[in-house]
């Protein structure tokens, strides 16, 4: 099939993107100050005359002003709730919390950085010494962090890494259940983590370094705490449990113009099939979405839906401001070699990962989403911080990116999607799914969110590991923290 020189987004607009390049063209006359359309929508406008069949260079595009966020069409759109999409299971763990795994793992919390390097050496004497007994539990997975001592814990927004870790903590791929690894004389302790979860911290569960005479006393006190958790995670079995089980976690890291033309929309198809199945699917990156608020709060269920929504823009608004920062810091220069112009082309395009059924809940940073559908999960665009907020609930993740990352994450499945074939091809051992033949002509949108589909049950099931998981790739747990640290 001869692919199409360049690829025209939406029927209004005046640039489309070059297959060979993913550099923008004009498709007419821009005249300076002229509305540049990609999407359907405004991207900027030329800073120049811009004569048809030229190159629009990020340096011809002057960046509008985000949506204010005090006149916002709050709903109206209705969207029609979709189809059931019926029959469709995975084979997971099902936990006595009613939550259901997707990976059988020991997860070893930890309080406070201090106690981290500790952690890492039992883990690793674990991996060689004792979980080779337990045949039926993937992996041990230290939940070592940078938060836990010299913050301000009670100041506004500390809240959040401590939701989030303990959210993370009590995760569905490790049975819900933690062990738990304190130092003693941290402003995290143990009882602040889990104090709607006391039970947790009985003895042998808890593991206080400061109560234990030397080094090789405590490693043996956090192995032998883990063996009587392998034991009983080594009972778990998987059972068919219908696909609306699934928390599926959507992000994009190291986009181009291409993504939201090939992945991105790939993605969102597999996006509306999660949801018509009953399942959860996460979308995040506040400062991604922010740009393209005013399509997202008229896609909102219920007008509440659409003032969370707006809270959660105005949040990060804030934050923004705080720190001096404007929206101008994204895209970064990978972003812009791969023909993105600005944060509204990018947000334009990342929003395509969530597909068309309405919004049906919104979350904040760290907390536990609990409904299903489509749902807003608040977090920075940064891959790790995002990846880590969206671990306080997703048992599944698809990650988008057209430059290229290696990014995975221990606790759950990371399903990598390419928006190039270039890309596929040049890490062929890296990315999961090549969405780039949406570009090239030899698939299509639908073809390829299919895919993305039963890759991800598959996945789910334990009957197909990602390559992420092949190589043992797990980026660090990054907490969200904007409180101060002390
Ligand atoms: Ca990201």
């Amino acid at each position: 099939m001869n692919p199409a020189p360049y690829i025209q987004t939406h029927p209004s607009d005046n640039v489309a993107v070059v297959v060979s390049s993913a550099q923008k063209v004009a498709l007419v006359d821009l005249a300076a100050g002229d509305a540049i359309l990609r999407y359907g929508q405004t991207i900027g406008y030329a800073k120049q005359a811009i004569p048809k069949g030229t190159l629009v260079l990020a340096e011809l595009i002057d960046l509008p002003e985000a949506p204010s966020l005090d006149e916002l069409d709050l709903s109206s759109c209705n969207p029609r709730l979709p189809e059931p999409l019926e029959g469709f299971t995975f084979d997971g763990y099902r936990n006595p919390d009613g939550s259901v795994g997707t990976r059988n793992i020991l997860a070893i919390t930890t309080t406070v950085q201090c106690v981290a390097p500790t952690v890492d050496y039992a883990v690793r004497r674990l991996k060689s010494e004792v979980l080779p007994r337990f045949s039926n539990v993937d992996d041990i997975v230290a939940l070592t962090h940078t938060y836990g001592c010299g913050v301000a814990i009670d100041a506004p927004g500390a809240e959040i890494p401590i939701r989030t870790l303990r959210n993370i903590s009590l995760h569905a791929n490790a049975g819900g259940t933690p062990l738990i690894v304190s130092l003693g004389c941290e402003k995290l302790q143990p009882e602040r983590l889990f104090q709607n979860e006391l039970p947790l911290l009985e003895a042998p569960n808890l593991v206080r370094l400061q109560s234990y005479g030397g080094f090789a006393a405590t490693v043996s006190a956090i192995m032998e705490a883990a063996e009587r958790r392998l034991t009983v995670l080594n009972h778990r079995a998987r059972v068919a449990v219908p696909a609306s089980e699934l928390v599926v976690g959507l992000q994009c890291g190291g986009s181009d113009a291409f993504s939201g033309i090939t992945c991105n929309p790939a993605v969102g198809f597999a996006a509306d099939l999660f949801v018509r199945a009953g399942a959860t699917v996460l979308f995040s990156e506040v400062t991604e979405v922010r740009d393209a608020i005013h399509l997202l709060t008229a896609r909102a269920a219920t007008p509440q839906v659409a003032r969370d929504l707006v809270r959660e823009m105005r949040w990060y608004d804030d934050y923004l401001a705080r720190g001096r920062a404007d929206r101008s810091a994204n895209p970064t220069p990978g972003n812009k070699r791969g023909g993105i112009a600005n944060i509204v082309e990018k947000a334009l395009g990342s929003i395509a990962k969530a597909g068309t059924t309405p919004i049906r809940g919104v979350a904040s940073h760290g907390e536990r989403v609990t409904s299903k559908g489509l749902v807003f999960a608040a977090t920075p665009a940064s891959d790790f911080i995002c990846g880590t907020l969206q671990l306080a609930s997703m048992n599944l993740h698809i990650f988008t990116t057209g430059e290229g990352s290696p990014y995975g994450l221990s606790l759950v499945p990371v399903i990598k999607v390419s928006s190039r074939t270039s890309l596929a091809e040049r890490w062929h051992d890296l990315i999961d799914v090549d969405a780039g033949r949406i570009a090239s002509g030899s698939s299509t949108i639908e073809e390829i969110g299919w895919e993305i589909f039963r890759f991800a049950l598959d996945t789910a099931s334990g009957r197909r590991k990602t390559w992420a998981e092949h190589w043992g790739l797990g980026n660090s747990l990054t907490p969200f923290n904007p409180a101060p640290v002390t």
